[in-house]
């Protein structure tokens, strides 16, 4: 089936917060975005498990927003549903040699059902295709690909000759993170702590208090380890939470031993620079799409068939895309480039 410029939908691989600000920043201008995710379930980073009966967030800990940005103007709509809350704006500060220090700084939000909560609050309404990995991209029925995912993964998607792969990071550009979620059977650590950023460690990078955030008081605090910890135990995310347990109880004096533990791998978490746009767009016309391994292959219920003749606009949005990486640079980043792709489709 041959589409016109104007009928074709636009493409969007990835369910994460920026890939569904960019659909709703297409669909209020009335252009229809189909969203492809390769997971069970849409959120991406903003990640929340049931682990005991109960959700714990094992990407994003928290968000911040001006409330009177485009960004506050969403929040704002979460927090009057009761979909997000205010947690804190004082985390302790750990720094080598030093006792655990209280710091105030932005108000942070958190969610009572996860921070995946959020996103699946966004995807209503929006037509997303889930556990639809895409391998390599059929660029004729769309007229446009929005590629809202880490610059590595977007990467090895892009036709050869693209300007935007060039710009793009390498896997060694992002930073892993291992995190692991600790359970106890009672709260063992001071009622006023909320979460510390750990400055030093070659374990941790942060713990959150995780029943404090979503507000059930339940006792488990969530630690995200160091990058340097999480290169060493890729293969074998299980093997960090031995050294990760003890630095989160030398941390908080914790006598206890959890009673469960459970352990997520972040290849990708964090990009180490930000791109200053806020999204790249590029005309892909004259661009071959490459079905080479470099490009992808692998198989899978990937979107095929994507060597030949690019066409469209190939867009690129995400946390990367902006002044620091965090949730609200990646819906803003995924909110502009849907309105500037509905400005010139
Ligand atoms: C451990 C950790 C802690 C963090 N803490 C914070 C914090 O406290 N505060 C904060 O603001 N931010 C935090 N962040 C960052 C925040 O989670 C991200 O900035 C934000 O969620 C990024 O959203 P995104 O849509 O750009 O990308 P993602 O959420 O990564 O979404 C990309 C989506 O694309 C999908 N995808 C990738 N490749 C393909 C493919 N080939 N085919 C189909 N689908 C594909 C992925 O499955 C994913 O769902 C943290 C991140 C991590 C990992």
């Amino acid at each position: 089936m041959t589409h016109s410029a104007e009928t074709r939908p636009v493409l969007i691989v990835g369910a994460g917060i920026s890939g569904l600000a960019c659909a709703h920043a297409l669909a209020a201008a009335g252009v229809h975005a189909r969203v492809v995710e390769r997971g069970r379930v849409v959120g991406g980073r903003m990640a929340s498990r049931r682990v005991e009966e109960r959700p714990v967030d094992l990407g994003a800990a928290f968000f911040t927003a001006d409330l009177a940005s485009p960004f506050g103007a969403v929040v704002r709509g979460w927090l009057d549903r009761g979909l997000a809350r205010p947690w804190t704006d004082t985390f302790s500060v750990s720094d080598p040699g030093h006792p655990l220090m209280t710091k105030p700084g932005p108000l942070r939000y958190a969610a009572p059902g996860g921070l995946r909560s959020l996103v699946v609050d966004l995807a209503e309404g929006v037509d997303v295709e889930l556990q639809h990995p895409v391998d390599e991209i059929d660029f004729a029925p769309h007229s446009a690909t929005v590629l809202a995912m880490p610059d590595p993964q977007a990467r090895r998607l892009l036709p050869a000759g693209s300007v935007i792969a060039s710009r793009l990071a390498e896997g060694s550009g992002w930073a892993p993170t291992i995190t692991v979620a600790l359970g106890w059977t009672e709260r063992g650590w001071p009622a006023d702590f909320h979460g510390a950023f750990v400055n030093g460690s070659p374990v941790l990078s942060f713990v959150a208090d995780d029943g404090d955030r979503r507000g059930d008081g339940a006792p488990v605090l969530v630690a995200h380890s160091s990058a340097e910890l999480a290169r060493e135990h890729l293969e074998d995310p299980d093997a960090a939470i031995p050294p990760i347990t003890e630095a989160v109880r030398a941390l908080l004096s914790l006598g206890t031993a959890p009673s469960w533990s459970y352990a997520h791998r972040w290849t990708f978490a964090r990009p180490q620079a930000q791109h200053p746009e806020p999204f790249l767009l590029e005309d892909g016309v004259g661009l071959t799409a490459d079905g080479g391994p470099e490009h992808g292959g692998g198989g899978g219920a990937g979107d095929g068939g994507g060597a030949g003749d690019v066409s469209g606009l190939i867009g690129v949005c995400g946390d990367a895309w902006g002044t620091s990486s965090s949730v609200g640079t990646a819906w803003t980043s995924g909110d502009a480039l849907g309105r500037a792709l509905a400005a010139q489709l």
